[in-house]
């Protein structure tokens, strides 16, 4: 592999320890970043340089002087050198397009969540629920 200088990328993040060839990466590549920057979990992660990331927000509704949750997902470019895995709290940054839907890329690892594990087992069991619920199976053999 051809020596890769990890270089400034304009922003204030802490750049990553390993080197890539990704002509895609911020770090290593001819990639540059400007727009907006979001920090959120990834939610799925791919072979293909891929992953999505979540983030909530909550929106005021001054009708009921409550606030409503909300989540942004959104498809990320995730260079070989930061590689992100699912769990993982990562910070994004806008860049050019590099695909029809990819106009985000990861630019630093912050940590992990640690709840992510949980909440992922709390949804699976909300849906097993949800699929007993609906199996349509008793009621219909009583009629019957
Ligand atoms: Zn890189």
């Amino acid at each position: 592999m051809a020596k890769t200088v990890t270089k400034s990328i304009g922003i204030k993040v802490q750049p990553p320890k390993e080197s890539c060839t990704d002509k895609k990466c911020p770090f290593h590549g001819s990639l540059k970043v400007r727009g907006q920057s979001f920090t959120g979990v990834v939610v799925a992660a791919d072979v293909h340089k891929s992953a999505t990331v979540e983030w909530g927000r909550r929106i005021f509704i001054p009708k009921y002087e409550r606030y409503e949750k909300r989540r942004s997902r959104i498809r990320v470019h995730n260079p070989s050198c930061i590689a992100a895995k699912i769990g993982d709290l990562v910070r994004i940054h806008e860049c050019r397009p590099l695909s029809k839907t990819k106009h985000f890329v990861v630019v630093q690892k912050i940590g992990q969540d640690i709840l992510f594990a949980q909440k992922q087992e709390l949804k699976a069991e909300g849906k097993v629920k949800q699929a007993v619920k609906g199996f349509p199976g008793e009621e219909k053999e009583g009629e019957a």
